[in-house]
């Protein structure tokens, strides 16, 4: 990707920017996009987070972002099971980040998405392809499938995408192997839910049913 020097005018507004558009420019260097996809209770927040502070740590500037559960844009702490936690934003609408966070490489190092099976498919492909072009890294995390065992499209769509990816495994509730599959011990509602505590669990191929 080239850009001119009318581009740079353009697109600076300050002259970091500018001082780093002139040095980018002639080498622009595509972002890299890794996705960690797996079943309930395989430990993808704790992945996702564990590459979050360790980005930190360099100094690096990261933008965390999840799905809103109550279809509003807030501030919010991305937390694991064992109590590592770190700020983000969540929201509804992908449009709702671009007005608020100008997402390019000398404002962010890399932006971090979570639960991205609850984020529309079209609008996550297209502002992630987006921030790659523009030399941002993306790192998601999500559910690769739902307890029927059907993929969410989000999710395959990432992976098929991504740079690097990785499927992080649970632990069979029944057996202790290692489980791929989420199971459906309630049946209630449509599709996985947020904060179903009790509701799913990872099960081994042996031990597992869709349901
Ligand atoms: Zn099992």
């Amino acid at each position: 990707m080239v850009i001119s020097k009318d581009d740079i005018e353009g697109l600076a507004e300050t002259k970091e920017q500018k001082e780093w558009w002139g040095v980018k420019s002639a080498n622009m260097t595509r972002g890299s996009l890794e996705v960690f996809a797996g079943p309930m209770y395989a430990g993808k927040t704790t992945l996702l987070l564990q590459r979050v502070l360790w980005l930190d740590h360099q100094q690096k500037k990261i933008l965390v972002i999840k799905p809103s559960k109550d279809n509003r844009y807030n501030e919010d702490t991305i937390v694991t099971h064992n109590q590592l936690s770190y700020p983000c934003i969540s929201f509804s609408e992908f449009s709702e980040i671009e007005d608020n966070y100008n997402i390019m490489p000398y404002n962010y190092n890399t932006v971090c998405l979570d639960e991205v099976q609850f984020m529309d498919c079209k609008d996550t492909l297209s502002s992630v392809e987006m921030w790659l072009r523009n030399g941002v890294n993306v790192i998601a995390a999500g559910l690769d499938q739902d307890s029927r065992g059907i993929p969410f499209e989000t999710t395959s769509q990432l992976l098929g995408l991504a740079d690097k990816s990785e499927k992080i495994k649970a632990i069979c509730t029944v057996c202790g192997k290692e489980a791929t599959k989420t199971y459906r011990v309630k049946a209630s509602g449509d599709r996985i839910q947020v904060g179903s505590m009790g509701m799913y669990e990872p099960r081994c191929l042996e031990h597992w049913e869709p349901k």
